[in-house]
């Protein structure tokens, strides 16, 4: 690929996108050189990348793991400094010499990382959705006014920017959806593990019958979203403030085989799409090379192979999560950031056994309907709702029976 050679910063090294990234750019080391690499728990993991990819700084989030993975470079002979704490965070992603930032991290922990990578107009590739359902307007407003190059990682985002007009491409995030000719925004969805199983039997369902995605192979909690139809709902919030869109364009089809990656309607009544195997190299590497084409190693898609393409409505009983999803963005304010911190304590809570799968979209449901006091204004206040609704959720965690 010819261009100059990127250099990035991957928040959320060791996860499962970080991972992938990591994978794309050793395929092509004349074009990517990695400046700083940050992880949370998996050191091991995060001192192999280091080795392997020689940045120049790696962040943790204590000084504790700081003296770990400082132990573990220093045995290796691997020169990075190793930096620590959540300053540290937004100090790799803001670096003057680190142009491309990939937001990685799980949850709305990203957040503060990746608006300040916003802020400081790199160009940001984004898998962190939560940022956007916790702090959309904030951090798009950050988008516009700093110049940052916003591409989307989220497969179905990616999918639906590819196949925008090239004015909205051109011109990214200026347009509505209306001013490019789409009338509809459809995001499809695999319906997850449990998309047939009997719903009587759900109440029972294990962490680890939760996370075994039928497709894609993803970190744990978003693997429960997706069970949950969730990380759908909070791909609705997301492409609101990507794509300008009012809740009523966009909708969701449930397609099992993973293939379509989302759609655009346009107003002509045209409908384009994106396909590919389900695997995030291929939005990762359009992200990183853009607005070239990289190699990535993803299979190819083979059609006779695959057979059929198959759709049907999402079933809101099932699936309540994406309901209250929309039911958040309609309800605008800090609805979206009650609704994604609720969801993270009680998909952790699920995870460690403390809640029964049933019971998530009950503890969201719950926390929604208190009474919040924070608006959407600032980002203090949203940070305020996010940590209030963690509270109330955690309190709603303990009474349930799991
Ligand atoms: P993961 O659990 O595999 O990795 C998460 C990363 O975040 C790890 O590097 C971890 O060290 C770091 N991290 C966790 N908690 C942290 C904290 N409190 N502070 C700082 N760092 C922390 O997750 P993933 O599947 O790679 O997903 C990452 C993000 O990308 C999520 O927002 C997810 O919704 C989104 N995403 C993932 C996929 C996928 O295929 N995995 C697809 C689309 C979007
Ligand atoms: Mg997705």
């Amino acid at each position: 690929m010819a261009g100059p050679v990127r250099r990035i910063t991957i928040l959320g090294a060791t996860g499962s996108i970080g991972s992938n990234t990591l994978d794309v750019i050793a395929r092509h080391p004349e074009c990517y050189e990695v400046v700083a690499l940050t992880g949370s728990s998996q050191l091991d993991k995060l001192a192999d990348a280091c080795e392997r990819h020689r940045p120049r700084y790696a962040a943790v989030l204590d000084e504790s793991a700081a003296e770990r993975l400082s132990g573990l470079l220093r045995a290796r002979g691997v020169e990075t400094e190793v930096l620590a704490g959540g300053d540290a965070l937004i100090r790799v992603a803001t670096l003057p010499e680190v142009d491309t930032v990939m937001a990685a991290i799980v949850g709305s922990a990203g957040m503060p990382a990746t608006l300040a990578a916003a802020c400081a107009g790199k160009r940001v590739l984004l898998a962190n959705k939560e940022t956007l359902v916790l702090a959309g307007q904030l951090f798009m407003d950050a988008v516009r006014a700093s110049g940052a190059e916003l591409l989307p990682i989220d497969s179905e985002h990616n999918a639906i920017f590819q196949s925008l007009p090239a004015a909205f491409r051109e011109q990214p995030y200026a347009m509505s959806l209306q001013d490019a000719g789409i009338a509809k925004i459809i995001l499809t969805a695999s319906g997850g593990p449990f998309r047939q199983r009997d719903l009587a039997s759900l109440a029972a369902v294990t962490p680890e019958e939760a996370v075994r995605h039928p497709n894609w192979s993803m970190g744990r909690k978003i693997s429960v979203d997706s069970a949950s139809m969730m990380n759908k709902g909070l791909e609705v919030i997301e492409a609101r403030w990507l794509f300008n869109a009012p809740a009523d364009a966009i909708e969701v089809v449930v397609h099992p085989q993973s293939v379509i990656h989302s759609m655009v309607e346009c107003v002509d009544g045209s409908v384009l799409a994106q396909l590919g195997s389900p695997d995030m190299r291929i939005p990762i590497a359009y992200g990183l090379a853009y607005p070239l084409r990289v190699a990535t190693g993803a299979k190819r898609l083979n059609l006779a192979e695959i057979g059929r393409l198959d759709f049907e409505a999402p079933d809101l009983q099932r699936f309540p999560c994406l309901a209250l999803a929309y039911e958040a963005l309609r309800a605008g304010g800090a609805a979206t950031a009650v609704l994604n911190a609720a969801n993270e304590v009680a998909v952790a809570a699920f995870l460690e056994s403390r809640l029964r799968f049933t019971d998530i979209p009950r503890v969201i449901a719950e926390t929604l309907a208190l009474p919040c006091d924070c608006d959407a204004a600032s980002i203090e206040s949203l940070l305020l709702a996010d940590a209030w609704a963690r509270e109330q959720a955690g309190a709603l965690v303990d009474r349930l029976p799991c």
